[in-house]
């Protein structure tokens, strides 16, 4: 049989389960504050143009406002100063929207520990026992802080310190931008860096060296629970937005059961 063929026949067969990795649109859908004096972005929201009415008898439509970077999002190279010459989200190759995953579980790491920073080390000793991260593919850090996607508040998790959320360390940063051979690194929090990255140094590191080499990010992912360590191949899709620094994005992932 074609190997397309068998794909679908899979699909049919739930032999290969698709798993929907997206948070619902919706004006509650969680988004980043960021603290004065800086610029924010607006919720998603639609507009009615017409609904079955003198406006549009036979017809339903609205018009959509969203920022590039509102619910699941891909982050383009662009959208960092450090990338400010790489690409924008109509530039990525669509190679890249369809490639392997790796799912890393630091969920119970996270729970105890809301400030919880990915280590080098943490990957080094997660590829003893699954081998090495997957050439071209992403790393999906799993912190299981999609169960508060449902409230902003659960979701940013601030305080008067500022968002207690988990993310990567600097050196993390910097490894997984120039030494691990992955496109990117996906999140299930509101952006690819830890709550308190602000204060790091560099601050926000993961945006400042992933983007700034040309990598991805995928933020505010569902339902890595849902995936096995290796062997899941994401399909990533962002709009093709002209000059865009990101784009909503609706995230799958093809998993093989036995
Ligand atoms: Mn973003």
């Amino acid at each position: 049989m074609p190997l397309l063929d068998q794909l679908v026949a899979a699909i049919k067969s739930a032999a290969v389960e698709v798993v929907d990795l997206t948070a619902v649109l919706e004006p509650s859908t969680p988004i980043i504050q960021l603290p004065a004096p800086f610029a924010n972005t607006i919720p998603f929201s639609l507009q009615e143009i017409s609904r079955y009415d003198e406006r549009g008898p036979a017809w339903y439509w609205n018009n959509i406002s969203t920022g590039e970077h509102t619910g699941t999002h891909f982050d383009a190279p662009v959208h960092w100063i450090t990338g400010r010459d790489r690409g924008d989200v109509a530039t990525v190759p669509v190679t890249a929207l369809i490639a392997p995953a790796a799912v890393l579980d630091f969920s119970a790491q996270a729970a105890a520990n809301h400030d919880f920073l990915l280590q080098v080390d943490d990957i080094k000793q997660w590829e003893t026992v699954h081998g090495p991260l997957p050439e071209g593919g992403w790393l999906l850090y799993r912190t299981g802080w999609d169960s508060r996607s449902a409230s902003q508040r659960e979701f940013l998790n601030a305080n008067e310190t500022g968002p207690h959320t988990p993310g990567v360390s600097v050196e993390c940063a910097r490894w997984l931008a120039e030494e691990a051979p992955v496109i990117g690194i996906g999140v299930e929090t509101v952006g690819t860096d830890a709550g308190t990255a602000h204060s790091f140094d560099p601050p926000f590191p993961c945006h400042a060296a992933l983007l700034g080499a040309g990598k991805f990010g995928l933020t505010q992912l569902q339902n890595l629970a849902a995936l096995p360590p290796t062997g899941a191949v994401l399909i990533a899709g962002p709009l093709p937005i002209v000059g865009g620094s990101g784009s909503p994005v609706r995230v799958l992932a093809l998993v093989e059961r036995s």
